[in-house]
């Protein structure tokens, strides 16, 4: 099984037909209430693919936090692992304008709850699962503690830097098996350009001489960069027309972890989580674009 330990929230997402100034007040034709959080996407999607998960995490006291745990029981994720907090749940309002492009705030609440101490309640979960998920919407003591757990019991870690944190210790990110920044949090990670592929792979290189072992960096719609020592290799995305590629990542993330997990090798992983996220963005929404095995297989033959 997989551990993910993370962020929950309620996506509150607002499709505008463009993004208002300073001052103004604008109508925006439609909008949706969804369950999000970078946590909840990637534990979400691995779970829709039949992966076996616990998902660590802290809900608020109050509707939306019964509404995550309804959520996560009906796909089918293991519960045990979360908490229910003193303050409110996270809430994130999305901005989706018709490009598809998107803005994104984040008001964490009960996710600030999730700190160390709770890992040390719930590491009968951790010890014993294939993979730790982890992403940057909680605490870096947090996931500092989840790393240093993972290399205690001999379970690879994947550490998904996002949101881009320049705080982020180098040094616990050379203990992690899978590091997977997108461009932009690669730039912030390394202070250097990543504005096309000879960027990004010079800015990949200096991760890599600083101890990294597997780096995957996700570039779109173009795929994903896999890098470790020595070698490098692109992997094609799949060819899509993009509706909202908000969560994108996060369904790549998950849908990689299913597979790896799941014994496969890492480029064969990389190939099946880009088809995955593909799906994703020609649906609307967070996880409600996320298919199950079964939405994705009758997908894929269309
Ligand atoms: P993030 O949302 O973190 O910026 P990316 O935009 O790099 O992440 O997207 C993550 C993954 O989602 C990509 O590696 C790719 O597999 C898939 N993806 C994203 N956008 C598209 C697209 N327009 N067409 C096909 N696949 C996409």
């Amino acid at each position: 099984d997989i551990t993910v330990i993370g962020s929950n929230m309620i996506d509150l997402t607002a499709y505008v037909d463009r993004m208002p100034i300073e001052g103004e007040t604008i109508e925006a034709p439609e909008f949706s209430m969804g369950f999000g959080g970078k946590g909840a996407n990637q534990a979400i999607a691995a779970a829709r693919l039949g992966s076996d998960v616990n998902f660590i995490t802290m809900v608020g006291n109050d509707d939306f936090g019964k509404q995550q745990l309804a959520n996560y029981e009906s796909s089918g994720i293991r519960t045990d692992g979360i908490g229910i907090g003193h303050q409110a749940s996270g809430v994130a309002p999305i901005f989706v304008d018709p490009t598809s492009d998107n803005r994104i705030l984040i008001i964490k609440g009960a996710n600030k709850e999730l700190t160390p101490a709770v890992l040390d309640e719930k590491v009968d979960l951790i010890k014993n699962s294939k993979l730790i998920v982890l992403q940057q919407e909680i605490a870096l003591e947090t996931n500092y503690h989840a790393i240093d757990l993972g290399v205690k019991y001999g379970v690879p870690v994947l550490l998904n830097p996002a949101p881009a944190n320049e705080d982020l210790n180098i040094d616990y990110v050379s203990k992690v098996a899978f590091f997977t920044p997108n461009e932009t949090e690669l730039a912030t990670l390394t202070g250097m350009p990543t504005n096309n592929l000879d960027e990004i792979k010079l800015a990949a290189d200096n991760l890599i001489q600083r101890g990294v072992g597997n780096l995957i960096i996700t570039l779109g719609s173009k795929g994903a960069l896999w890098v470790t020592e020595g070698h490098s290799e692109i992997v094609a995305g799949m060819k899509v027309k993009a509706v909202d590629t908000t969560g994108a990542g996060d369904s790549f993330i998950g849908s990689f972890s299913h597979y790896y997990a799941a014994g496969e090798d890492v480029p064969t992983a990389l190939q099946h989580a880009n088809q995955y996220a593909a799906m994703t963005v020609t649906k609307k929404g967070t996880q409600k674009s996320y298919p199950t095995k079964e939405e994705l297989t009758d997908m894929l033959v269309q």
